[in-house]
């Protein structure tokens, strides 16, 4: 963790996509398409291109207008590209672990985006590595790309279905060949990945929100195990693996990906809201104002809203231009945490019952913080109220929470979390009214382990072995490391 992660939320891995044109600039449209995936990642960025003949890329740290001036577009020449947008939860966060991943194969040159995380990348490794294999980086994605090199030369199809035979874990994936783009998700569907049209072309993103911004039509999510190969004959869906037990990530519904996104043919935005609605039933309570904590909370506290009849009202404003900073904060900054991000509107808070909205618990430190700037406002009584059902247990599919002893939900139960975060009260979306809230799919069809602990694609125990580690944690979880600096996502 660098000195400026110590946000409180959960994050996301890697953003992903993947652009066709008959003939044209493809690199810039994966350069609009990836300003689209920033909020997927934002430690590093990279796209590759092919010409029909060979694949150059190019790739850096930090934000996607940080990484691509227009030099490096230009660059930058052919009418294929792969894009990707990093935070990384394997590998530490340098250089040689950004993506695109380059790799040498019988088809020529290749690159290869990935969104997840593989759980027996340490076994593959070995493995390859027994077998002749070097790494250049520490990631799993590698390991991902490398398995699908050494299969190259029985085609496309047969690659993948092989990488989705021995790789466990959540993956969704972009490659790009001098002569082919190629996309895939795992045999649970853990990651989301959408194809769709782009003019006469093609284009594959994680999510649709992508699309719109350089023109692109969204047509449908691939299938959990499915591929789709794009070449100059057009766009073709393969089965690669069988579907696996598992579904979604429900929390790309609750948070990560974009409101404006759709996924199981859902408006995310939508979905929020109908979040707070029955978070509202769930989790009645008299107050006078329904305030969101921005931006993420607002959907939800509208939802909460409009069922309980308690007026919505904004209780603080963000600040747009805090976000990751390569500047070292200093003591003054680190206890001012919260406060960095988030003003309150005191005058919409004093004297008030507030029902606090926001979308989940993983510390709660950040809750912690924002309830007592709600009292410090002049708030009578504080409810909190979350979209996420408690999370008790680690992610292993990709996305960075905390290992179970720092998890606020696996520490405490709701009476000690409610006297640890401060608030009036606390209630929390059942996982059955989440589910309900996203579509008409049943529990089978997501993802819910970092909830209810039942894992869909085993994990293997040198990832438990860490992450359930029964130690207490160490000091007061509310305190702010040196180094750290609180702050929500941007
Ligand atoms: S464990 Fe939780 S965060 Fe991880 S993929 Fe499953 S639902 Fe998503």
């Amino acid at each position: 963790m660098t000195p400026f992660e110590c946000d409180d939320r959960p994050k996301e891995e890697c953003g992903v996509l993947g652009i066709y044109l008959p003939e044209g600039d493809a690199a810039r449209s994966a350069f609009f398409g990836l300003f689209a995936l920033q909020h997927r990642g934002q430690e590093s960025a990279g796209i590759a291109v092919s010409d029909g003949s060979r694949v150059r890329y190019h790739k850096d740290m930090g934000l996607v207008s940080q990484v691509f001036t227009p030099e490096a577009l230009a660059s930058l020449k052919g009418n294929m590209a792969i894009g990707h947008t990093r935070y990384s939860t394997t590998g530490a966060s340098v250089l040689r672990n950004a993506q695109p991943v380059f790799c040498q194969s019988v088809v020529g040159e290749i690159a290869v985006a990935h969104n997840g995380n593989v759980i027996n990348a340490q076994e593959l490794r070995k493995e390859m590595e027994a077998n002749g294999e070097h790494f250049d980086s520490t990631s799993d994605s590698e390991i991902l790309a490398r398995m699908l090199v050494r299969h190259l030369d029985r085609g496309p199809e047969a690659a993948v279905s092989e990488v989705m035979r021995r790789v466990r874990g959540a993956y969704s994936v972009t490659v790009v060949t001098p002569k082919l783009l190629i996309g895939f998700r795992d045999p649970s569907g853990i990651r989301p990945l959408t194809a769709g049209r782009l003019g006469e072309g093609y284009m594959i993103a994680s999510e649709t929100c992508a699309f719109g911004p350089v023109g692109g039509v969204p047509e449908r999510e691939l299938e959990a195990g499915e591929m789709v190969i794009v070449d100059k004959t057009g766009m073709r869906f393969a089965r690669g693996h069988e579907k696996e037990p598992g579904g979604m990530c429900l929390f790309e519904f609750i948070y990560f990906a974009r409101p404006d996104s759709t996924m199981h043919g859902t408006l995310l935005y939508s979905a929020r809201e109908r979040m707070g609605e029955n978070l509202a039933l769930e989790h009645p309570v008299e107050a006078d104002i329904v305030v969101p904590v921005p931006d993420s909370g607002i959907p939800a506290a509208l939802g909460y809203s409009r069922v309980s009849g308690i007026p919505f009202r904004e209780g603080m404003t963000k600040s747009r231009y805090i976000h990751r900073t390569f500047i070292a904060p200093d003591q003054r900054m680190r206890e001012m945490g919260v406060r960095m991000k988030l003003t309150p509107l005191v005058e919409h808070l004093a004297g008030q019952r507030v029902i606090l909205v926001d979308d989940s618990i993983v510390r709660g430190t950040t809750t912690k913080q924002i309830v007592k700037l709600m009292f410090e406002s002049g708030a009578k009584e504080v409810h909190v109220r979350i979209t996420a059902p408690p999370i008790e247990f680690p992610c292993f599919y990709g996305i960075d929470m905390a290992s179970r002893n720092e998890l606020a939900a696996a520490r405490m139960n709701l009476k000690e979390l409610e006297a640890y975060i401060g608030c009036t009260s606390l209630g929390y979306l059942s996982i059955e009214g989440a589910v309900k809230s996203v579509g008409t799919r049943g529990k089978e069809n997501f993802c819910l382990a970092c909830f209810n602990g039942k894992y869909p694609i085993p994990v293997p125990e040198n990832l438990t072995k860490d992450a359930f580690d029964t130690a207490p944690p160490s000091g007061d979880a509310s305190a702010i490391a040196p180094g750290q600096l609180v702050l929500l996502d941007s």
